[in-house]
């Protein structure tokens, strides 16, 4: 197998020999030879020493996403065991899961493919031009695998223009037919995974369901904002929650909450407003001037979208984010949890704390934090690449 070589700049090789995937224009000295875009080329450092493969594209500001750190052949028997064992992976830390992310790009180093298994159907997404060249061995690798009864592409995500490519969507192997019944943790979801949203169904969030619905009391009464197909709701509900409001802008989004919740006997506990939960939120915390709010929820959760995709528009995030905790905190009953979470990449862990103290200190409230939360174990994070990692999360008790 003869492969153009990239050579790096000096200074550039330790980034990669510690696990970083991306290797961008400006750590590129030169190429050896001609290079397609999608092509497989081999990675050197300056002294001509091999760092890895990777797929190469012009069209990219990633230059080349690096997929081994030896030379190998990308072929359907590579794909089949880069499957095995991400797949191993869920097994061993999520090992009653049916559902789940069973190739998360980088973290299970097949850059630009994410994979999700909705019990026996499957929802490709591909996102880097060096995986669109090779769709016919990844489908062939998930078909010997998993014997999936439908694959069904999902390639519409915004990153796919940077790397030169269109929208691609549909089935792809088998047939579906409406609504896709899955189960999260013994409970039923309806998912639209055809048409509704991206990816279906938010799997990151799988373990901090449980984890939250251990502190819900029984009796008590819970807020889900943002609530989305209802699965912190849910998991409330059947951990004896008596009331369940769930919050979600979407009409589309509460109706199908609404169903789940009918599917597994719990519609007698919740209900789903379709509302922006921002003047929801205001209108349920405005008082006049000699009124004093009465908070009502023993839970509240907080479970925005990301405010911010971009570094540049992290302060108007902030601004979101401090909103809802101020409003939420005003809602919750003193010895009440609040539950709160962030996926946004650039508000790091740090200033997402520091957000709900300065929300907690405006209102001369005190924080226990009785837990803290990360991505389900399906969505794994590499140190080494740091943007292996996005979504955050604390539980709170409201001492006072
Ligand atoms: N908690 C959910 C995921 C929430 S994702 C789960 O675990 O599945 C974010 C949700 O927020 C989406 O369903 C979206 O429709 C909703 N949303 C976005 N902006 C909103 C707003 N301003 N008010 C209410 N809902 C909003």
């Amino acid at each position: 197998m003869s492969l153009t070589t990239v050579l790096l700049r000096p200074g550039e090789a330790d980034r990669i020999v510690a696990g970083h995937l991306w290797i961008y224009e400006g750590a590129i000295l030169r190429l050896t030879g001609p290079a397609n875009d999608g092509d497989l080329v081999q990675i050197k450092d300056h002294r001509q020493r091999l760092l890895g493969v990777g797929f190469y594209n012009s069209r990219s500001k990633i230059r080349v996403r690096v997929i081994d750190s030896e030379r190998t052949d990308i072929d359907v028997h590579f794909f089949e065991e880069r499957l095995r064992s991400a797949l191993a992976v869920r097994q061993r830390h999520m090992p009653t899961a049916t559902s789940f992310r069973v190739v998360n790009a980088e973290s299970d180093l097949l850059t630009g493919l994410i994979l999700d298994k909705y019990e026996d159907v499957f929802v490709m997404q591909i996102s880097s031009l060096g995986m669109e060249k090779r769709k016919h061995h990844i489908v062939e690798a998930i078909k010997r695998v998993f014997s999936p009864r439908a694959i069904v592409e999902r390639s519409e995500s915004s990153f796919r223009k940077f790397e030169g490519m269109e929208e691609s969507n549909g089935v792809i192997h088998g047939t579906i037919e409406g609504p896709v019944s899955i189960k999260l943790n013994g409970l039923k979801f309806d998912v639209d995974i055809a048409g509704g949203h991206k990816t279906g169904l938010y799997l990151d969030q799988q373990v901090n369901y449980q984890k939250v619905a251990n502190l819900v009391r029984k009796g008590d009464t819970v807020l889900d904002c943002f609530s989305f197909l209802g699965g912190f709701s849910l998991h409330a509900a059947r951990a004896g929650a008596k009331t369940v409001v769930g919050v979600d802008q979407s009409a589309e989004a509460t109706g199908f909450a609404g169903a789940n919740a009918k599917a597994n006997k719990l519609d007698a506990q919740c209900t789903f407003e379709t509302a922006n939960a921002f003047d929801w939120l205001k209108a349920r915390t405005h008082t006049g001037p000699h009124e004093k709010l009465i908070p009502q929820f023993d839970v509240v959760v907080l479970d925005p979208p990301s405010f911010t995709r971009t570094r540049a528009a992290v302060e108007g995030a902030m601004r979101g984010y401090k909103e809802i905790h101020v409003r939420g905190l005003k809602l919750l009953k003193p010895g009440g949890v609040l539950a709160t979470f962030c996926c946004s990449h650039h508000v790091g862990t740090q200033m997402f704390l520091d957000c709900i103290l300065s929300a907690a200190f405006d209102q001369r409230k005190l924080l226990r934090r009785v837990d803290i939360y990360a991505q389900s174990p399906d969505h794994p994070v590499l140190p080494s690449m740091p943007e292996t990692e996005y979504l955050k999360g604390f539980a709170f008790e409201l001492v006072r």
